[in-house]
């Protein structure tokens, strides 16, 4: 019952990717409590797997996982060197000259990254900038100098090439490590993984791997079952009506558990009971969704809406968004089992 999150399912997913990124020296990123799953758990299995290079958003997010990881561990900063951010044992990733000029100052001898824009226009400094602090950058001995690909989940948009050439005319021959894919770009193909790949999604089994194991299984249990008849009305608005009959099980999990409203409103969405599927009907409402078990011979006592049937992006699709958005919103109610 609840949220059961496959540890094993992530080491193997991250093994995966690491061997379809080659000689690339594989990271991990575990930004936003490794995608809703829990960083405390999830870094230290994927140290245990081989990861050594683990990346976040936030300072503090960094902070949290440190203590939890060896010292031969690094943990990259994605937002770089904010103002008054406490870096100790933290690598910032420095997106502008101005990041750039203020942690030199304040940690001239502390580890850094430095990441290049080629083309996102959301972090990094642009070709310009980079030509203008690039030796002083390069004396001071960055560990990685990175880049993010803006289109890497469809191996078809020119957006890809570009970002590469570019990101080649700004490094080439640096002698520095290189950091550029993330998931899509691992599966890109070699030309995309440098020196250090950072796969985030996949390792949760999320697209585009499409060979991840599934990792999550959420499982809501039933709160009650009641008999419908023909002409009633289930939920807010009154928006399902009985035509036939009917059994309703209502469980206990709602939006506010970061199952969106949206998910509802085609009707497609379904709660599992073992291989069976039953119509989740009526609003999705903050604590509870209802869900039309007629068809079933028994109600058992927790439904599933995420498995190896159902998941994360299939969930994610019925609502307009991505599986990444249903991981991260995993809400904090839910009983959480490690395998
Ligand atoms: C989130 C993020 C990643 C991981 O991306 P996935 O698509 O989840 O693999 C890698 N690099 C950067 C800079 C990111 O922001």
């Amino acid at each position: 019952m609840g949220l059961v999150i496959d540890i094993a399912a992530i080491q193997a997913n991250w093994k995966a990717l690491a061997a379809r990124a080659g000689s690339a020296r594989p990271g991990a990123v575990v930004k936003a409590d490794a995608y809703g799953l829990g960083a405390l758990r999830v870094a230290p299995a994927l140290y245990q797997a081989g990861a050594r290079d683990f990346f976040v958003a936030l300072a503090g997010e960094g902070r949290a996982i440190r203590p939890h990881l060896p010292d031969d561990a690094r943990i990259f900063v994605l937002s770089g060197h904010m103002e008054g951010a406490d870096l100790a044992g933290l690598i910032p990733v420095l997106n502008s000259p101005e990041q750039f000029f203020r942690d030199r100052a304040l940690r001239p001898r502390g580890p850094f990254a430095i990441q290049l824009d080629t083309g996102m226009n959301r972090l990094g400094m642009e070709a310009a900038e980079w030509a203008a602090i690039r030796a002083e950058a390069l004396a001071a001995g960055p560990q990685l100098v990175m880049s993010h690909l803006a289109c890497a989940d469809e191996p078809d948009h020119p957006a890809n090439a570009q970002q590469l050439a570019a990101f080649h005319a700004m490094t080439d021959g640096i002698g520095v490590p290189r950091s550029f894919a993330a998931t899509g770009g691992i599966l890109l193909g070699p030309d995309y993984h440098f020196d250090l790949v950072r796969p985030g999604v996949g390792l949760y089994g999320g697209e585009p791997f499409a060979d991840a194991k599934p990792v999550v299984t959420l499982s809501l249990p039933v709160v009650q079952t009641r008999e419908v008849k023909p002409g009633e009305s289930v939920g807010y608005g009154y928006n399902w009506t009985a035509a036939r009959p009917s059994r309703v099980a209502t469980v206990a999990a709602g939006y506010a558990d970061g199952l969106a409203r949206a998910l509802g409103r085609e009707g497609k969405l379904r709660l599992w009971a073992g291989d069976r599927a039953c119509p989740v009907i009526g609003r999705i409402s903050m604590d509870l969704i209802t869900v039309d078990v007629t068809d079933l011979p028994e109600v058992p006592p927790a439904l599933e809406i995420l498995n190896a049937r159902q998941g994360v992006d299939a969930v994610a699709a019925l609502g307009g968004t991505i599986g990444y958005e249903i991981l991260t919103s995993l809400g904090r109610r839910y009983e959480r089992t490690y395998l």
